[in-house]
C-alpha cells in the first residue's frame, strides 16, 4: 500500500560550478518539486510513489535509477519514446547567486495525461501530493491534475496542494484561474506568503485568503516564511513554528522538504505542533546542505540538528 502518491515532471538538473557560457563540467542530478517530496517522505520510511512520463533514453533511465535508489515506487511511470527529458541548468554565477535556465517545453513530463494516472490512483493512497507546477506544463497535464485531485478526494485521501508558483511557466492570472478551483478538492494548502492570492482573490491579504479557503473546506493552510519558519491556520486559529537555527548554504528545495516533513507527520498521526516541527526540521536540513534533496534526513537523523554547536563533529 502506498502512503503518499505524487505526480509531475522529473527533471534532469545540470549544475555548473561557474557561468555556463564559460564551459566546464556539468553534473547531473534528479530534480523536480514532486520528486523532492517523494524522496523526503521515503527517507523517513513511508511508502512513496511517483508517477510521470520520462524519456525512453539514458536520461530517463537516470531519473528512474535515482528515484529507485531512494526507494520511491516508480511502477506506474510511463517511458515516452517520442519525447526528451526536461532539463534544468543551474549555473553558479557568483558565490551566492545561482541562475536557473529551463529547457522543458514539450518534454516527456509535459505529455502526462489522465490515462497515465489511472492505475496508480486505483491502487489507492493515503495522501495525494500536488504542486502548482504540474498543471502549468500542458493542457493534458492540467486535466490530469484536476482529475487526480477530484478522484483522490472522493476516495478519501488527504490531498495536499503546494502552490509553488513558477513565473517562467505561466502568469499569476493564469495560475489563479487553475489553482483556485483546484483548492475545492484539497485538504492542505501550502504557499509562501506572496503566493497565497493565487488560491484566492487577486491582491487579497493573508487573513482573507485563509478565511475563504477554510470556508471552502480546506482544513489546514501552511504559510512558509523562509528563515522565519511557518504559520499554520486551521479552524482553531493560527500557530507559528520557528525555523531551526542552521547555517543556510543552499535554499533550493526548502519548501518541498517542509511539505514532505508536514505530510510525514500526518502519516504518523502527529498533532499539528508535531507536524509543524517535522516540517521545519526537514526545511532546515534542506537549507543546511547542498542539493535539492540529497541532504534530507533518514528517520534516525531527525534530531541531528537539535542542540548542536557550529563545527560539531558527531
Ligand atoms: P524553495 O522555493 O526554495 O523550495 P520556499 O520559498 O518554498 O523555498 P521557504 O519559505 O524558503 O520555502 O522555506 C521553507 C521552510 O524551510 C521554512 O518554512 C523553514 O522552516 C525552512 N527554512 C527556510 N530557510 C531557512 C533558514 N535560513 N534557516 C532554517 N530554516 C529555513
Amino acid at each position: 500500500d502506498i502512503d503518499l502518491l505524487t505526480f509531475g515532471e522529473a527533471l534532469v538538473s545540470l549544475r555548473s560550478a561557474g557561468p555556463l557560457a564559460a564551459g566546464g563540467p556539468l553534473t547531473p542530478h534528479l530534480a523536480g518539486a514532486e520528486c523532492n517530496v517523494a524522496i523526503g517522505v521515503s527517507r523517513l520510511g513511508h511508502r512513496a510513489a511517483f508517477v510521470g512520463r520520462v524519456s525512453d533514453d539514458e536520461l530517463g533511465g537516470f531519473l528512474l535509477r535515482q528515484l529507485r535508489a531512494e526507494c520511491v515506487d516508480v511502477a506506474h511511470v510511463t517511458r515516452d519514446p517520442e519525447r526528451s527529458a526536461g532539463l534544468m541548468f543551474l549555473e553558479r554565477r557568483t558565490a551566492d547567486l545561482t541562475r536557473v535556465v529551463y529547457q522543458r517545453a514539450g518534454s516527456a513530463g509535459s505529455a502526462l495525461r489522465v490515462d497515465d494516472l489511472r492505475a496508480a490512483l486505483a491502487a489507492g493512497t493515503r495522501v495525494l501530493h500536488l504542486t502548482g507546477i504540474t498543471p502549468a506544463l500542458s493542457d493534458t497535464v492540467r486535466e490530469a491534475t484536476e482529475w487526480a485531485a477530484r478522484t483522490a478526494a472522493r476516495a478519501g485521501a488527504l490531498v495536499c496542494l503546494d502552490v509553488n508558483y513558477r513565473a517562467g511557466l505561466w502568469s499569476r492570472d493564469a495560475a489563479r484561474a487553475v489553482l483556485t478551483p483546484l483548492a475545492d478538492h484539497v485538504s492542505v494548502v501550502v504557499a509562501s506568503a506572496d503566493e497565497l492570492d493565487l488560491v484566492g482573490v487577486p491582491g487579497a491579504d493573508e487573513q482573507t485568503v485563509v478565511a475563504s479557503l477554510l470556508d471552502r473546506g480546506v482544513s489546514t493552510v501552511l504559510v512558509k516564511l523562509g528563515g522565519d519558519g511557518a504559520r499554520a491556520y486551521t479552524r482553531d486559529g493560527c500557530r507559528h513554528a520557528a525555523a531551526l537555527p542552521v547555517t543556510a548554504v543552499d535554499t533550493v528545495g526548502a519548501g518541498d522538504a517542509f511539505t514532505a516533513g508536514y505530510l510525514s507527520g500526518h502519516l504518523d498521526g502527529l498533532d499539528l505542533a508535531g507536524r509543524l516541527r517535522r516540517a521545519v526540521t526537514l526545511g532546515a536540513f534542506a537549507v543546511a546542505g547542498h542539493g535539492d534533496w540529497e541532504c534530507l534526513p533518514r528517520r534516525d537523523e531527525l534530531s541531528l540538528l537539535d542542540s548542536r554547536q557550529p563545527g560539531d563533529t558527531i
